[in-house]
């Protein structure tokens, strides 16, 4: 109280302990034997009503009451329910309607009673009533009313402006016409049940005070609301619907004077009733030191919703308890993770201690993508594969990265796929269900989960969505001739197009963390490469993907993997780490296959590869020395290239060495050696240019394109090289021959042709693959045919395919010894005849 002013209303009239405003303005009104309408004008607000000022404040009414009471402003604010707003209660900002509040549809506009406090307090209103939290009195042990009982209403607090002034504790409700015909039951003799002061319903109203009505923390207050409201509902539901009910619901019901009150027509069971014995049974529920507290738990998840389908029950029956709130579902998915998909598994975290309902927002999921190649850590895929599983570990680490998106996240599995560019999620899915057919499906149903909360929680060093936009083997950037300088540093020759293909794939992957492209499968040759790959060849991978870094300005370490530190409270198998490096190394050196090493170390090759690829060592072929035959044990030359017979081809007859070549049937560079071998001199090069001072151009055009001749056909009959012949046709701008169709190596021989040898002499290198044919009929089988003819089987194998493809019918029967058939004799006896006349 404030110090007395002229302005002060010369009569003072203290509020009780937890009085609502409009009860205090009421009982000030009837000491001035007025009504609580009249008052609140005689104070100056002409407009104002004390049952909306009983909610909140206007600032105008606030200064009135408190100049002409005297009353503290804290006294006043405490008298209104504007400090519960949001959390208990809901009061509109602008003209101060109550809402429907977060639980109960209980709206705080009327006020429930205690008959025995408005006994005791002259008839003085308790705030408390007002809210739907309040459901029993805990002085008197008695359960709230709702209702005046002879007139069914709520029994106003406050008499309006023309009416007469109240008597304490009895019913204004205005029951007929005119304002002052009332009700006027005395309410303090209202029956209510008396409740057990040691029972669950005094219980129940002690612990909701304590947690939502006098709660520090608005947060904390509104999340045990809504899940005490959340199971309350269900109780009651489960109470009216439901045949069996828990012990504990029986005896709460008969604390509170046996069965629940029936429906209200506007009340939905949010009546002081019904609140407590919801609120009782809810706080049974989840207080796990209650003896009962599961099996009323247990029964509360009975009352859900029959459904239609049982896909993916337990998600959506999960869905229906969000309203219950984190704990809640919690639990409930905690309770169900026997019931789950794997993704769902991963999705909620169920196998993890702490599941939760997904939360995470699109980018928050994209910004886990960037922390996470498209395929899996080699050294997490070496923990969480199985051994022995038989599934192929590049589909199982894109699975595994794929799923990893998933906890906490509510895309599904395709579109997280999609986000990591694996592009064949259902493939590596099943990889994956092949991977955990033996087990470890428990394992990364925890350890995933873990690996995403963790990427969550802290910084990754590596943008791999960058990466994954960036680098491809056919953008990375890779230096030729550096690769050629380690190849002449150790005099390897293999510098094919193919191979340097495969290095820029494993440069890609090398930046990528994971495969470029989106297979299931990492390609052998690849994989093979990796595992041979020489370390001067892995050091030079590593510079070109530094170079392919600072080429895009990137300052990220080259390879990284989550620290174990990470996650000290998972327990993982061991990894790669606990295999000896320098043993491995040791063992690799001298370049076992991946079946002999992995054998060594008891594992199985797809664990061995991936603990090659993390500890970033390879098993090295070890360099075979070419075999060189001094040339004091060479073999004598023989045939067209004994010397005698080269130097008359070779200097008498002219021919050019390519045609020798075809002769001897070898290449060109060995009748070169044999050239030089016989100490002949090798013939001066023509002059250029002499070619078109012996053929005319109508003569060429006629041969090379009309009749379709080969150039080396040509030049055997100009006795030049072939090039010599096409730089003719291109100096003279003759078409070429199209590339699908060979030419006819006998052409120029004007000799009909049988249709199969026509099919025939237009396939690829014909006159070879018939020579080979020729040769084949009498040895005892194709293997022995090759030794023969210094070629190997399967080269031979397909020549002869391809030319009985071509010709339409079987030439060689595959009898022991091979045998010609009878058109096939036919067909050799043509060939024989041909390759004479070109001889
Ligand atoms: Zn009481
Ligand atoms: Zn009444």
């Amino acid at each position: 109280m404030t110090r007395w002013t002229d302005e002060r209303i010369p009569l003072w009239v203290p509020p009780v302990d937890g009085e609502a405003l409009d009860s205090w303005i009421e009982a000030y009104a009837r000491r001035l034997a007025v009504s609580g309408g009249e008052f609140v004008r005689f104070i100056g607000l002409t407009t104002a009503d004390p049952r909306f000022m009983v909610r909140r404040l206007t600032g105008t009414e606030h200064d009135a009451l408190a100049r002409s009471t005297g009353l503290t402003p804290e006294a006043l604010a405490a008298m209104t329910l504007d400090r519960f707003d949001g959390v208990i209660v809901a009061i509109a900002p602008e003209d101060r309607t109550m809402g429907r509040p977060p639980a109960w549809r209980h709206y705080g506009s009327r006020s429930r009673f205690c008959p025995a406090c408005l006994a005791d307090g002259h008839g003085r209103w308790q705030l408390s009533w007002r809210l739907p939290w309040s459901f029993a009195c805990t002085r008197h042990n008695l359960l709230l009313r709702d209702y005046c009982p002879p007139c069914g209403n709520p029994p106003p607090v406050s008499t309006p402006v023309r009416a007469a002034p109240s008597a304490p504790g009895l019913c204004l409700h205005a029951t007929g016409i005119g304002l002052s015909v009332r009700c006027g039951h005395p309410l303090a003799e209202s029956p209510t049940p008396a409740l057990p002061s040691d029972g669950m319903v005094i219980a129940a109203q002690i612990s909701v005070t304590r947690d939502i009505l006098n709660a520090s923390v608005e947060q904390e207050a509104l999340a045990r609301s809504q899940e005490l409201y959340a199971l309350a509902r269900r109780a009651l539901r489960g109470i009216r619907h439901l045949a069996s009910l828990p012990t504990a619901v029986a005896d709460i019901l008969a604390e509170c004077g046996g069965e629940l009150p029936g429906r209200a027509e506007n009340d939905e069971g949010s009546d002081a009733h019904s609140t407590a014995v919801g609120t009782a049974l809810a706080i049974i529920a989840t207080d796990r030191d209650h003896p009962t507290c599961e099996e009323v738990f247990g029964w509360l998840q009975t009352t859900d919703r029959p459904r239609k389908t049982q896909s993916d029950y337990a998600t959506k029956k999960i869905a229906e308890w969000l309203p219950a709130g984190r704990r809640v579902v919690t639990r409930m998915l905690t309770d169900a993770d026997s019931e789950l998909t794997l993704p769902s598994r991963l999705r909620y975290g169920t196998a993890t201690s702490t599941p939760a309902w997904p939360d995470l927002s699109d980018n928050d999921v994209r910004r886990r993508a960037s922390k996470l190649p498209s395929m899996i850590w080699p050294s997490w895929t070496y923990r969480l594969l199985p051994f022995d599983s038989g599934a192929r570990p590049a589909g199982v680490r894109r699975a595994c990265a794929s799923m990893t998106l998933l906890t906490g996240a509510t895309l599904g599995y395709r579109q997280a796929a999609s986000l990591l560019g694996n592009t064949s999620p259902k493939s590596n899915r099943q990889d994956l269900d092949t991977a955990l057919a033996s087990g470890g499906t428990e394992l990364l149903a925890a350890a995933l989960p873990a690996l995403a909360r963790a990427l969550d929680g802290h910084s990754v060093p590596i943008d791999y969505s960058r990466r994954r936009s960036l680098f491809t083997p056919d953008t990375v950037v890779f230096d030729e001739d550096a690769y050629q300088a380690v190849c002449s540093r150790h005099g390897w020759r293999v510098r094919t197009p193919a191979r340097v293909k495969r290095l820029r794939w494993l440069l890609a992957r090398l930046l990528l963390g994971a495969d470029p492209g989106a297979a299931s499968r990492t390609p052998a040759r690849q994989l093979a490469l990796h595992y041979e790959l020489h370390p001067d060849l892995r050091r030079l991978l590593h510079e070109q993907a530094s170079v392919n870094l600072k080429a895009h300005d990137i300052d990220e370490p080259m390879l990284w993997e989550p620290p174990p530190d990470w996650f000290a409270d998972l327990r993982l198998p061991a990894g790669p780490e606990t295999i000896d490096r320098s043993q491995l190394a040791q063992l690799a050196s001298g370049g076992p296959s991946p079946a002999d090493l992995a054998r060594q170390l008891g594992l199985d090759t797809a664990h061995l590869h991936l603990a090659v690829e993390t500890l970033g060592i390879t098993a090295p072929k070890p360099a075979r020395p070419r075999p060189s035959i001094p040339s004091t044990q060479r073999i004598p030359r023989e045939n067209v290239l004994a010397p005698q017979r080269l130097r008359q081809l070779y200097l008498e007859q002219r021919l050019p060495q390519w045609r020798i070549a075809e002769l001897a049937g070898c290449s060109s560079s060995t009748v070169r050696h044999a050239v030089n071998e016989a100490g002949i001199t090798r013939r001066r090069r023509r002059p250029a240019g002499f070619l078109e001072d012996i053929v005319s151009r109508t003569w060429l055009e006629t041969e090379y394109r009309d009749k379709g001749r080969s150039s080396p056909d040509i030049a055997r009959e100009l006795g030049v090289g072939k090039n010599s012949v096409m730089r003719l046709v291109n100096k003279w701008g003759i078409p070429h021959h199209p590339v699908s169709e060979f030419t006819n190596p006998f052409a120029s021989l004007d000799t009909g042709l049988s249709p199969a040898m026509q099919a025939v002499s237009r396939t690829k290198n014909c006159v070879q693959r018939l020579r080979h044919l020729l040769q084949l009929p009498g040895h005892r089988n194709l293997q022995a045919a090759a030794v023969a003819l210094n070629t190997q089987w399967n080269t031979l194998n397909y020549q002869l395919k391809r030319i009985e493809e071509t010709a339409g019918f079987t030439i060689i029967e595959r009898s022991r010894p091979l045998t010609a058939t009878d058109q096939g004799k036919v067909f050799l006896a043509e060939a024989e005849a041909l390759l004479n006349h070109l001889a």
